[in-house]
């Protein structure tokens, strides 16, 4: 490798990484699996977390809670089969002694741990029956009296895979280190907008991050918030904000059929409407109605609060498709939301004679052909999930997709969607439209979405009144109880969530049986019902429908209710283990009561003792019922303390930016995307061919 010829410094980042010493074709394999593939995605490819192996502890001055590098000698071993094999190793130094706790191990590990070994190891320490100890710690034997050399700098853990240890992972991104370019070549932003915002060279914070000194603050790095970190953050952000805007031009580039009709199925519509359209609705409503009459695709974002009437707006720009000719299909990320607005739809379409069609995953067999069918012939409006975005399913002349529920799809999803293509004879796409109830702080929507227009229906239909909340420590959940046992004597119905969070529907379901059973049992007199995840879709409704026609009096439900269930009649909801849910997703539960006119209460239940965030989780409940402020104190809260390594925020994945945590960023990162793709286009490219790397080359094919 010493035999560098002229190539310019940035087309050694280009460079496969098989041209680096030591990197085989197997290496090579493995390497891509994580999608690194040339000499720059290595540099790109950033720590965790770290550890520090800088320094050894005394054994004496271990605490419980700490992760620390210590040194002692072997005393004990024991090898214990009581529940499981087990391999316990005793080590002491100055007199104090640590437990080293194996359930994995190899015969040759516990060779080699014999006593009189000295051991140096790094781990987790903890509390345990027989005092403090450490579960799987790295360990390496010490050979003669020779003090153990530590570490000269932060050990960086990297995201890896299968087969691929952390040691030979860093050793080939030090190979790839050692060939970055100097620093006024690696840099992709402009010197002078450098300069103005104040951002230090990529180069140092590169290097930083790759390798802290041992003197680095470890907190600040664990938390993103170190300024070498902040410097990548700001160009990922960046880079991620042009790669959404190149997408938009790319997709503006191209041709939509206009959707202009002469507005009588609107007219008809709004007609057989009980109500008025609020002045959000109809402001929201000619937006979208402006882009659709355009030739250019619409990628539209409406937002409005949980009952704030997104699916009207949805179904009118539907019939704009409709008139002009065209198919609309509305995808919904749960079936049961795609059923919800499946029944909307058909209560207010069937009177203007328009099928409605449905097509779901779970639709098997002759239904799913004669839909599938149906929809090949022109069918005017199929609602489904995403099996709609599947392989297989063929429009003839899709205009308009509707996604509702944004947030749980990723961006991906959104491209595949327009990929569908309207008139592949024409060349045209369909146009978009995708709703949300999560409102998004204006900095995210300009980074997040900066490939869709965002429309906000910010007021709600008059006559709602806003839901009372209150906090409720579980040891009074008797009284709880009797004031559902109220509520219901007075007529009302009332929703018990449970929110067990575990990673199983299983087990979430076991949870909502148990609480079923208990308020069955409280509640003599009224009709208890269940709804989870695990029943059949069929089941499901049956329940829902009983639900809505008033023959139960309580609904037992996991948070598959989350979403686009709507019954006006219910006006009380206990929330179980409030204190582990995050504000927009207790913020989404609340607002299936409040529909109706009748005053509605929100009980949230919690589990003492509170800690800091919860407390003001609740407290932020208590307060406000609106969408926009509960959305702007919940990125707030989740700055600081939020578990390290949670990266995502609306399904976007980074490296090492974090939505919440680096918001204010955005605006300086907008400005400066604005005033790069003005002077510098090529290199904007360059900068996504940097940062997303395999991911966007996949993503353009
Ligand atoms: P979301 O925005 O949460 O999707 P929906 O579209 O489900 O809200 O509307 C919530 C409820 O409000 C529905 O029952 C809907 O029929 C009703 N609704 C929608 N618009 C209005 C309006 N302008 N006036 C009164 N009720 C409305
Ligand atoms: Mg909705």
């Amino acid at each position: 490798m010493a035999t560098e010829t002229a190539a310019s410094p940035l087309e050694v980042g280009r460079r496969a990484l098989g041209t680096l010493p030591g990197v085989g074709p197997a290496l090579a394999e493995t390497l891509a699996r994580l999608g690194l593939e040339r000499v720059q995605d290595l540099w790109f490819h950033l720590p965790l977390r770290y550890e520090d192996k800088t320094r050894v502890l005394a054994i004496a001055d271990l605490r419980p809670g700490d992760r620390a590098q210590v040194e002692g000698v072997v005393e004990a071993v024991e090898r214990g089969f009581r529940y499981r094999p087990q391999l316990k190793v005793a080590i002491a130094a100055g007199g104090h002694s640590l437990l080293l706790r194996f359930f994995h191990f190899h015969r040759a590990q516990a060779d080699l741990l014999q006593p009189g070994v000295r051991v140096l190891c790094y781990g987790d320490v903890r509390l345990g029956a027989q005092g403090l100890e450490m579960v799987h710690p790295q360990y390496q034997r010490l050979s003669g009296d020779a003090p153990a050399t530590v570490e000269e700098l932060l050990t960086p853990v990297y995201p890896t895979t299968e087969g691929l240890g952390q040691k030979r992972l860093a050793g080939v991104i030090a190979k790839a280190l050692a060939l970055l370019p100097p620093v006024a070549q690696l840099e992709l932003i402009p010197p002078e907008l450098c300069a103005e915002h104040g951002l230090s060279s990529l180069r140092d914070a590169l290097l930083y991050v790759h390798r802290p000194p041992a003197d680095a603050a470890l907190g600040e790095l664990e938390q993103g918030r170190h300024p070498a970190q902040q410097r990548l953050a700001f160009e990922e952000l960046l880079t991620q904000h042009l790669s959404l805007r190149r997408m938009r031009a790319q997709v503006r580039r191209r041709h939509a059929p206009a959707l202009g009709g002469d507005g009588s199925l609107h007219r008809r519509l709004l007609d057989q409407l009980p109500f008025q359209l609020t002045g959000a609705q109809r402001r929201v409503a000619d937006e979208v109605a402006a882009d659709l009459a355009s030739d250019r695709p619409m990628l539209r974002l409406v937002q409005g609060d949980v009952g704030s009437g997104k699916t009207m707006v949805a179904a009118l720009a539907a019939l704009a498709a409709v008139e002009a000719g065209y198919q609309v299909a509305l995808v919904a990320p749960t079936e049961l939301l795609a059923e919800q607005h499946l029944r909307n739809f058909r209560h207010w379409l069937t009177p203007l004679g328009i099928e409605v069609e449905w097509l779901a995953g779970k639709q098997q067999g002759r239904a799913r052909q004669a839909a599938m069918q149906r929809v090949a012939a022109g069918a005017p409006i199929v609602i489904g999930t995403h099996a709609l975005m599947q392989e297989g399913v063929a429009f003839a002349r899709l205009g308009l997709v509707i996604v509702d529920e944004q947030h749980r799809f990723g961006v991906q999803q959104r491209l595949a969607l327009r990929d569908k293509g309207a008139d592949r004879a024409q060349g045209l796409v369909p146009h978009q439209l995708v709703l949300t109830a999560t409102p998004i702080p204006r900095t995210l929507a300009m980074s997040a979405y900066a490939d869709l227009d965002v429309s906000s229906i910010d007021e709600l239909p008059p006559g709602r009144t806003p839901v009372q909340t209150v906090a409720v420590s579980n040891a009074r959940r008797s009284e709880v109880i009797e004031r559902i046992r109220a509520a219901c004597g007075e007529g009302r119905q009332a929703y018990w969530v449970c929110t067990l969070i575990e990673e199983s529907e299983q087990l979430r379901a076991q949870a909502a049986e148990v609480a079923h059973a208990e308020l069955v049992a409280a509640l003599q007199g009224f009709a208890v019902g269940l709804v989870h995840g695990r029943m059949k879709p069929k089941e499901k409704q049956a329940v829902m429908d009983a639900f809505k026609a008033g023959t139960l009096a309580v609904l037992v439900a996991t948070t598959v209710i989350e979403v686009g269930v709507d019954v006006p009649n219910a006006s009380l909801m206990v929330i179980e283990n409030s204190e582990r849910l995050g504000l927009a997703q207790l913020h989404q539960l609340r607002g299936r009561v409040g529909r109706g006119a009748i005053a509605s209460n929100c009980v949230l239940l919690y589990q003492p003792p509170l800690g800091q965030l919860a407390r003001e989780r609740l407290q932020v409940m208590r307060e406000t019922n609106d969408g926009f402020r509960i959305a702007e104190k919940d990125l707030q809260l989740r700055g600081p303390g939020e578990v390290l390594g949670t990266r995502q925020t609306g399904q976007l994945s980074f490296r090492i930016a974090d939505l919440a945590r680096d918001a204010h960023l955005l605006p300086e990162v907008q400005a400066v995307g604005e005033r790069l793709l003005a002077s510098h286009p090529e290199r904007a490219e360059r900068l996504i061919e940097r940062w997303v790397g395999g991911a966007a080359r996949y993503a353009q094919a």
